[in-house]
Formats: C-alpha cells, sequence, structure tokens
C-alpha cells in the first residue's frame, strides 16, 4: 500500500503553529513511508475564507519547506462531485431532504436543552413522505445508522467507540446548496486515496460521522491518527496572547525554518531523549505511534536555543539566504555590501535571530545616521582622533583587504603607541559601523569593503575634530 497523507487547512487565517506542526507530521509520515503528501485547501466556508489567507499557508509551507506531491487542491473547485455524491446517495435512499423549518429546529433544540438531553435531529423527515413543491427549500442529511457502534483505533488515542443513538442525521448540504464540512472531507479523502488522515484532536467528534460515511460510500476508512493541541508556556491553549502564533511571524522575528521544524517536531513527538534532528533524521525516525497523548506546552526558550543552534551549524549559505531577506525587508541594496554569508560567519555567535542579525550588518550596506552616544561616550577620548589617523595611513596602505593581515597591522599599530588594542579598535568600530559592537576589527573591515572603511574613518576623522 501506498501511504498518503494530507494536510487540510480552512483558510480563515494564517497558518499557526499548531497547524503547521499538523502539516509537518503528515508530511514527515509520509516521506517516512515513501508515500505521497497531498495539501488541499477546505475553503467551502465562503465568507471566512481568504486569498490573503491561502497565500499566507502556501508561503508558510515552502518557508518551512514542506513540499507537496499532489494540490493545492480546492473544495470549491469540486462543487460538481460533491452534488455527484449528493445525488447519488439521495438515489440510493442513504440521504434525504429535510424540510424542517429553522423554527421548528430551535423549538426542538430548546426542549432537548431543557429535558438535560443532547440537542439532535428528531428525524422527522428521515421517514417522511410529505409532498413538497420544488420552490420549498430544504436541506439534505445523512441517514446515520440507527443501532450499534462505530468504532475505530486511532493512532494516537487508541480504541474510541460511539453509539449510533448519539450521532444524530447530519446535515451534508445546506439549503443554499453548499456541502459542509464533514461530507466534503470524506469525499476528498476518499478521491484522492488518503490512507492516514493526520490532524488536530479537536476532530475525534466528526470521526464517527465521517465514518459512517465511508462505510455508506463503500470506501475503505483511513487510518486516523488525531494529535493532541498545543498549549503556551502557562498551560492555557497557545493564542496570539503567547507572542507569535503565525508560521510567518515566526520568519520575520529572525527564526530559521530548520529551527522552527526542529522545535516542531518535538512538540509531542520523541525518538529518545534526541532533542536536534537534521530533517532527513526526522524522515528516518518519524512513527505514529511515537506521538504523544497529552498536549504539549509551547517553549519558546527552547526554540531560541535551537534556533542559535542552526544559525551557528547550517552551511552559512543557506542562513546567508534567509538573512538576505531580513536585509531587503530592511532596504539593504545587497549589490552594496558584503556577501551575506560573510555576515552570517562573523554574525552567528553574536546574535540570537536573524532579526538581530539583519539589523547589525546594516550598516555594511547602506549608511547610518549617527553614532551611538554611549559607545562615543566610553572610547573617543583624548587621542582616539590621533589613533585614527594612524590606522587611517596603514589602513589605506594595506597590500591586502584581509582580516588577519589587517588585524596584525592594527595590533602592531597599538604596539608602536603603547596603547592597548581596545584604545585602537573600538574608535575605529564607531568609525566604522557607528557602534562599539562589531566582530574582530579585521573582520570588521573587510565587511565595510576598503572603499567604505577609509571613507567612515576620515569621516569620523572630521566629526570628532572639533
Ligand atoms: N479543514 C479542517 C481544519 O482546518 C481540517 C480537516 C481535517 O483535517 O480533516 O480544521
Amino acid at each position: 500500500m501506498v501511504v498518503r497523507t494530507r494536510f487540510a487547512p480552512s483558510p480563515t487565517g494564517f497558518l499557526h503553529v499548531g497547524g503547521a506542526r499538523t502539516a509537518l507530521f503528515s508530511w514527515l509520515y509520509a516521506r517516512h513511508c515513501g508515500g505521497q503528501f497531498v495539501l488541499r485547501i477546505e475553503d467551502t466556508d465562503r465568507e471566512r475564507s481568504t486569498q490573503p489567507a491561502i497565500d499566507a499557508i502556501l508561503e508558510s509551507m515552502q518557508w518551512l519547506k514542506l513540499n507537496w506531491d499532489e494540490g493545492p487542491f480546492y473544495q470549491t473547485k469540486r462543487f460538481d462531485r460533491y452534488q455527484q455524491v449528493i445525488d447519488q446517495l439521495l438515489a440510493e435512499g442513504k440521504a434525504y431532504k429535510c424540510y424542517c423549518s429553522k423554527e421548528r429546529l430551535e423549538q426542538m433544540r430548546e426542549e432537548q436543552m431543557k429535558q438535560g438531553i443532547k440537542p439532535r435531529y428528531d428525524g422527522r423527515c428521515r421517514d417522511s413522505h410529505e409532498e413538497h413543491s420544488p420552490d420549498e427549500p430544504y436541506v439534505v442529511r445523512f441517514k446515520n445508522p440507527t443501532e450499534g457502534a462505530v468504532a475505530f483505533d486511532d493512532m494516537v488515542k487508541g480504541h474510541i467507540e460511539f453509539a449510533n443513538s448519539e450521532l444524530d442525521d447530519f446535515i451534508i448540504q445546506r439549503s443554499d446548496g453548499t456541502p459542509t464540512y464533514n461530507f466534503c472531507v470524506v469525499v476528498d479523502d476518499a478521491d484522492m486515496g488518503i490512507t492516514h488522515v493526520i490532524r488536530g484532536d479537536d476532530h475525534v467528534n466528526n470521526t464517527p460521522r465521517q465514518i459512517n460515511l465511508y462505510k455508506a460510500l463503500g470506501v475503505p476508512v483511513p487510518v486516523f491518527c488525531h494529535v493532541a493541541m498545543i498549549l503556551g508556556d502557562d498551560g492555557t491553549k497557545l493564542s496570539k496572547r503567547h507572542g507569535a502564533v503565525s508560521v510567518m511571524q515566526y520568519r520575520e522575528d529572525g527564526y530559521l525554518p530548520e529551527a522552527l521544524v526542529n522545535y516542531l517536531v518535538r512538540l509531542g513527538w520523541a525518538h529518545g531523549d534526541q532533542e536536534i534532528f537534521s530533517v532527513p533524521e526526522m524522515v528516518e525516525y518519524f512513527s505514529l505511534d511515537a506521538i504523544s497523548k497529552s498536549a504539549s506546552s509551547f517553549n519558546t526558550k527552547k526554540l531560541d536555543w535551537l534556533n542559535a543552534h542552526y544559525m551557528k551549524t547550517l552551511p552559512a549559505e543557506e542562513v546567508a539566504a534567509e538573512l538576505s531577506w531580513h536585509l531587503q525587508r530592511l532596504d539593504a541594496d545587497l549589490s552594496k555590501g558584503p556577501d551575506p554569508k560573510l555576515v552570517v560567519r562573523c554574525y552567528a555567535e553574536r546574535t540570537h535571530t536573524l532579526k538581530e542579525m539583519a539589523q547589525k550588518a546594516l550598516c555594511y550596506y547602506q549608511d547610518f545616521s549617527e553614532y551611538d552616544p554611549a559607545g562615543v561616550k566610553k572610547w573617543m577620548k583624548e587621542g582616539s582622533v590621533q589613533v585614527l589617523k594612524e590606522a587611517y595611513a596603514i589602513l589605506s596602505a594595506a597590500p591586502a583587504w584581509e582580516a588577519e593581515p589587517l588585524d596584525v597591522a592594527l595590533s602592531d599599530l597599538a604596539a608602536r603607541l603603547e596603547i592597548g588594542m581596545g584604545k585602537v579598535g573600538q574608535p575605529l568600530r564607531i568609525a566604522l559601523t557607528g557602534s562599539a559592537m562589531s566582530p574582530g576589527i579585521g573582520d570588521t573591515l573587510v565587511l565595510c569593503g576598503r572603499e567604505r572603511a577609509l571613507e567612515r574613518i576620515s569621516k569620523a576623522i572630521k566629526h570628532f575634530s572639533v
């Protein structure tokens, strides 16, 4: 059997970390089994679905590198197919038209609530032979079995059983002709040959209805795997209150997709006590039976730790690709500065996020407007301008613009002037970057480039010569 999984988001908002984790688990399981991963956009709720949300979902999936083999399929493009199945169920007597008015349903609901019983449709139209005019509005209901039970063995939750007497004849098509979620999801998963449905456990209660529908259609029932939800650091359901929840917000905040993916895989899944997983490792080890039954809590500190790890250990060109995105968002013209790979090499140990790295490195791509007052106060002392002048003379004659010989030349200067290296390096850093905090002075000079470095030193000489 070829394993086929899917991710089926409703595009009513951005892709949040809970959805991304579901997508990741589905993707990993397909990849682990050498199967296929399908992307389906569940956009039948036309009022709440939006194009920006669809775009954000696709963008997030791409950023996380969760590539899909088929799709994106859109439910709104499959209405003919849904109609065909509804007609088939009606013709086979497995569904029926219900003409009950809103008022009647409402009244029934109130009475049931009063009696302390679960509100459910009483089946009035199920076997009715009343005549109706063609323009009378109706919904289509599925004839749920009235006896017996519906059971399934969830890969995470174990054996689950619901008595059919607890389920009512749910609506599969609304009076405006639109099909409902529980119906479309079954038709789609069946048509798309989905073998494993991996999704959030908020759908556990929908599953028995869906299984009855699979059986009525005479199609194989997939394996279900309902993943527990993600809680915030404080144990309550993860929400905006806990900070970023949208995948793209994590990008904006300067996280690497590798860090977020590694972080998400450990939210509810474990492989011994290993914390750091490359994607090939995740694919190799991933299994549904190692998914945790209990909810997992989001821990921003751990995500930060993973981000720092990947900033330092991923090949510089991969980090640089992401850094470039941040630099461009700050309006940096990448052709007017160093290769971003060099920035990564010099800053990976000194910054926690790519956003911070981009902010610190912006001075190598465009002019800065002021010198950091604290740095100036601390380091621009009497004699500093003279040091800058000496440094300028040495640097303008430097035979090679490379970090190591430049470092050596400047420490020779410090020795000749009989002053500490700080008194050379710090005024130079202020001149070159506006602040006294930057990588090694040789690296900083290389990041600036010869021309820009000399220009900035002479500008600082003028600025501080008052
Ligand atoms: N569209 C549903 C949702 O976003 C998911 C349905 C499913 O995975 O079965 O919650």
